[in-house]
Formats: structure tokens, C-alpha cells, sequence
């Protein structure tokens, strides 16, 4: 029988509606992730009978029992002190717990509240968690073979201490999971329903299971396998992962961790290249995106946002007529700004976008949520038009998200084409 866990939410404000309970999906998906079943997932406002009782019940079924929120220094946080009831256990001060917590003030140039020394207290017996990211501790207690757990409700106090100290205490304590081997492959410049449609069949399969999900102009092809034997899940998830490459190849820029910016940042660092952006539509985002990649600063020359036809005319040498026609929402004026910005900086590439973000605007020809992408280089330049639905903020991440794309098709195919640079060359 697979390992039972179950999830307690603590906090009136989750009850209330007011914040949205991400703790119990973090913790969900990564339990799935090293072999842990969850069967339940409660959540309970901060009182004290209620919160003794769920931990009760929670642990006459489950071997594992975690749960987050209500740690802190106030009268309301109340976990510890009802996980130690649910236990019949008392509350201890401890010695350890408080050094570290002395350790986080004194860094801070901060001194402890009276009400502090009231996170330290553990449940006889149980581990205390060092909490990285702020005051209180987390702690574990192992008791008739169940780990019960109580972790900060911050996410990012929460995440860490999970990680760190949690996963390796579960994979300790019940030695006999199989956990799931995991591969993401990452998309771009392609719609959902054509990637359904090219692994229809391979989503049919249970082990390794292979799923696409989409969100904001990109798609994950999540591909998951479970085998006692850790090789031979890897190598049921590489072949499936094969089978995926060979089939979505265009359009599959990188795995996991990848993000477009840091693929094309690293092919640009690896051959020597350099790019300048113009934004128009998208205000920004694609030069703060590609800015997000640490090293940047290798290839990142700079970045104009032209908005005003003016600027576009004297700064990057857009023509009068380009400028006239749909307000300069034309392939004429992309391409115009990429070749521009490209001079103007002295790069080997020019990014540029323009277009209508809306909500109103746009014309006859060319309605809120055009954008057009053009990139130059010392083989010419390109240029394509999209129209996308959705805010004003959607279409400028939209457009930049394409930008990114289109620059990264175009760096792959001169990587392929017999005349273009080779990998390696500084061009
Ligand atoms: P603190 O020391 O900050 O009081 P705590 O461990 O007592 O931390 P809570 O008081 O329950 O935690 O929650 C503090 C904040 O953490 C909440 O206001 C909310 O922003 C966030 N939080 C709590 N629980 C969750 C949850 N389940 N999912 C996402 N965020 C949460
Ligand atoms: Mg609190």
C-alpha cells in the first residue's frame, strides 16, 4: 500500500477566502513527486479544538501529516501547541531552536519580542527545522511510525524548509517509495490543440504518462515515469522524450528549468553574438525578460522603448511613410526598428515589436492585439505579424514571449544552414 499523507491548511483568512491556499498544491505535487499518495487535504481556521481535533483524526489515518501556517509569535498561531495536544506530548523550550533564531535577529540588527521565545517551543521529541527566510521554526515529530510535521505558512519560508529539511526526513523515515522521474520539455511558437494533436497516442500511456499544459504563450510537455528501479524510469522517460523531440523538434527550445531568454542567451554567449532591442508594443518586457538571464550583460547591448513615432523617425531611422501607415503598426516599421536599433547599438542582432495593446486603438487593418516581430542580422531580416486576444498586459507578454521565439528559430536555423556561423565562431 502506497504511503498515506494528508494536508492541513491552517488560517482563518484561507476559510475567509482572502488568500488562495498554495502551500497544500506545492506540497500535493511534490509528495506525488517522491512516492507519496495524498488521500486528504483539510483546511481549518485558527482555533484550538477544531485544529487538536483534525490533527487527531488526520493521524489515526495517514503516516504522514503535514501541515502549514499559524507558527508565528501571535496568540492566534496555535499549531505547534495543537499538534503537541493531538500527540499528548508537552511543549518544550528549546535550546537549539532559540540560538537559531537569535542568530536571524542578530543578522537583521533586530532584537526579539518576549512573545519570540514562544517559537521555539517543541514538541518533546521532535526536530526543530531551521527557518532560513524568517522567525519561526519548523518542526517534525516521529511517533508509533508517523511523521507529523508543521511547517510556516509563507510560501517562501514554507518552500524551502520543505525542501530542505522535510523531503530528506520523509525519504529517511519510509525508505520504500518509488518516486516519480520527471522531465519537462518546453515549447514555443506552437498552439495547444497541434501538440495534442502530434502525441495524441503517447498521452494514452499510464507509465510513463506524457502531458501538455499551456499557459501564457508557451506549453510544458510534462513527462513523468514510476519504477522501483530509478535507471530504468529515466530511461522510460528519455525515450518517451525522444519520441516527443523527434515529432515537436521546431518548436521544443528546451528542458526543466529553461526559459526561452536563458536558452537564446546561452547560444548567443556561446557564438559571440550581441542584440539590441526595440520595443514598441511591448514596452519593455522583451529587453526586461532577456535582462532577467544572469550574464546578460554579455550579449545585452541595449534596449530603446520607442513609442512615439518621433523617437522612431530620429532614433532608430524609421521611415515617414512606414510611420504614416497604421500608425506605425506595419512590417515595414518592424523591420525598420530592428535594423535601426541594430546600427545603433553596433550589434549582430536587432530585436524590434510593435503593434496595438489595447483595449482600444488598433485599425482597420491591423486591430488591438496585432503584433509584429521582426529581428535583423547580418543575413537580412524577418519579420511576422500575430493577433492576440486578452488585456493589455497579456498582448505585451504575448508579443514578447514571440519575440523571444522567433529570435530563437532564427538562431537555430542559422545554426543548421550550411552558410551560417558555425556553433563556436564568434561572429
Ligand atoms: P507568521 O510568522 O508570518 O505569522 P505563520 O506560520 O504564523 O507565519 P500564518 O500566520 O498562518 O503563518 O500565515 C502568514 C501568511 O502566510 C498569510 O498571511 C499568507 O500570506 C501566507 N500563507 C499562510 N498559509 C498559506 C497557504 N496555505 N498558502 C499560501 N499562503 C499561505
Ligand atoms: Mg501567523
Amino acid at each position: 500500500m502506497p504511503l498515506q499523507a494528508e494536508i492541513l491548511s491552517v488560517g482563518t483568512e484561507l476559510l475567509l477566502g482572502e488568500i488562495t491556499d498554495t502551500n497544500a498544491q506545492y506540497i500535493s505535487a511534490r509528495l506525488r513527486e517522491i512516492g507519496v499518495s495524498v488521500y486528504r487535504r483539510e483546511t481549518i481556521g485558527d482555533n484550538r479544538s477544531r485544529l487538536t481535533g483534525a490533527f487527531r483524526e488526520a493521524l489515526s489515518r495517514a503516516s504522514l501529516v503535514i501541515a502549514t501556517g499559524g507558527l508565528g509569535p501571535t496568540g492566534d498561531d496555535v499549531t505547534a501547541e495543537c499538534l503537541a495536544a493531538a500527540l499528548d506530548l508537552p511543549l518544550e523550550f528549546h535550546e537549539g531552536a532559540w540560538e537559531d533564531m537569535l542568530e536571524w535577529f542578530r543578522l537583521r540588527g533586530r532584537t526579539p519580542a518576549t512573545a519570540d521565545r514562544k517559537q521555539a517551543m517543541i514538541i518533546r521529541g521532535g526536530i526543530p527545522f531551521r527557518n532560513k527566510n524568517g522567525t519561526a521554526p519548523g518542526q517534525a515529530i516521529l511517533t508509533d511510525g508517523k511523521l507529523a510535521c508543521v511547517l510556516p505558512g509563507p510560501p517562501r519560508e514554507m518552500i524551502p524548509m520543505f525542501e530542505e529539511h522535510l523531503v530528506p526526513l520523509i525519504r529517511s523515515t519510509f525508505t520504500d517509495l518509488v518516486p516519480l522521474y520527471i522531465k519537462n520539455l518546453k515549447l514555443s511558437g506552437i498552439p495547444e490543440s497541434k501538440v495534442g494533436e502530434a502525441i495524441r497516442d503517447l498521452m494514452d500511456s499510464a507509465n510513463p504518462t506524457v502531458a501538455p499544459y499551456a499557459g501564457r504563450g508557451q506549453i510544458r510537455i510534462r513527462i513523468a515515469a514510476r519504477h522501483t528501479d530509478p535507471a530504468e524510469s529515466r530511461k522510460m522517460v528519455d525515450q518517451a522524450a525522444d519520441e516527443v523531440k523527434r515529432r515537436l523538434s521546431d518548436y521544443i527550445y528546451g528542458e526543466d528549468e529553461d526559459t526561452l531568454e536563458s536558452v537564446v542567451g546561452e547560444i548567443m554567449a556561446r557564438r559571440g553574438l550581441s542584440i539590441a532591442v526595440a520595443e514598441s508594443v511591448t514596452g519593455g518586457f522583451l529587453s526586461h525578460r532577456l535582462t532577467n538571464v544572469p550574464g546578460s550583460s554579455r550579449y545585452f547591448k541595449m534596449g530603446v522603448v520607442a513609442y512615439s513615432p518621433a523617437i522612431k523617425a530620429t532614433c532608430l531611422g524609421v521611415p515617414d511613410e512606414a510611420l504614416r501607415k497604421d500608425e506605425a503598426v506595419n512590417a515595414e516599421t518592424a523591420v525598420s526598428m530592428a535594423s535601426g536599433v541594430r546600427a545603433l547599438a553596433g550589434a549582430k542582432i536587432g530585436v524590434a515589436t510593435t503593434g496595438f495593446a489595447g483595449p482600444t486603438g488598433g485599425t482597420e487593418n491591423e486591430p488591438v492585439g496585432t503584433v509584429y516581430v521582426a529581428v535583423a542580422d547580418e543575413d537580412g531580416t524577418e519579420v511576422e505579424r500575430y493577433v492576440y486576444t486578452g488585456s493589455r498586459t497579456d498582448i505585451k507578454e504575448y508579443g514578447a514571449g514571440r519575440a523571444l521565439y522567433v529570435l530563437w528559430r532564427r538562431l537555430m536555423k542559422s545554426r543548421r544552414s550550411p552558410q551560417g556561423p558555425k556553433e563556436g565562431t564568434v561572429k
